[in-house]
């Protein structure tokens, strides 16, 4: 995907996870992290936003490891907790950063080429649905964003639950049973 893009999914993302995690969705400095953290993966491609602001160290990834290897993996992430949380980061800190990273690699496997999560392993994961800047990289990602703030709306209560909900799907929970209001034996009185 398109750096535009990564940063707006990173920051939904953050918003998104920030209350389940009991921190601040809306504190600049984890938004900012939110922010980096969905760029950061593409510091292995010289062309990227990222990339051409590190252009040493992205053009030695390149040439080294490749685009789309260890830095779009599970392997990555591991080691970027483990340096902040060694380094003494704070929980909220770490959280942002990862969870803008996790964003990145989440969206990246929505295009073709997939991504290496298993890295040095060749396999690819990935849910092919967009090119990198094509149209519906946008609509994915305007969905996404809309999807989101529905959520946290309807999480908060200025909006209700989508209509077919009232169909008792078996996928959504029954109302539990009023156990004094059936027409059961009556204790005696
Ligand atoms: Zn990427």
């Amino acid at each position: 995907m398109m750096a535009r893009s990564h940063v707006i999914v990173g920051l939904a993302a953050w918003i998104a996870a920030a209350p389940v995690l009991h921190l601040s969705p809306a504190d600049p400095v984890y938004l900012g992290l939110a922010a980096a953290g969905s760029l950061l993966p593409d510091i292995d491609h010289p062309q990227s936003w990222v990339g051409r602001r590190a252009r040493p160290v992205s053009s030695v990834i390149a040439a080294v490891l490749g685009h789309r290897g260890i830095t779009h993996s599970a392997v990555a992430v591991v080691v970027l907790i483990a340096l902040l949380a060694h380094a003494g980061s704070r929980r909220g800190a770490v959280s942002a950063l990862a969870i803008g990273y996790l964003s990145h690699l989440a969206a990246d496997m929505l295009t073709p080429r997939g991504l290496r999560l298993a890295w040095p392993m060749r396999r690819t994961w990935g849910l092919p649905v967009c090119r990198t800047g094509s149209p519906a990289e946008t609509i994915i990602v305007i969905l996404l964003v809309c999807g989101i703030a529905w959520s946290l709306l309807h999480a908060a209560g200025r909006v209700g639950g989508l209509p077919f909900k009232a169909i008792h799907w078996p996928i959504y929970p029954h109302r539990p049973v009023d156990v004094t209001a059936g027409t059961g034996p009556q204790a005696p009185k």
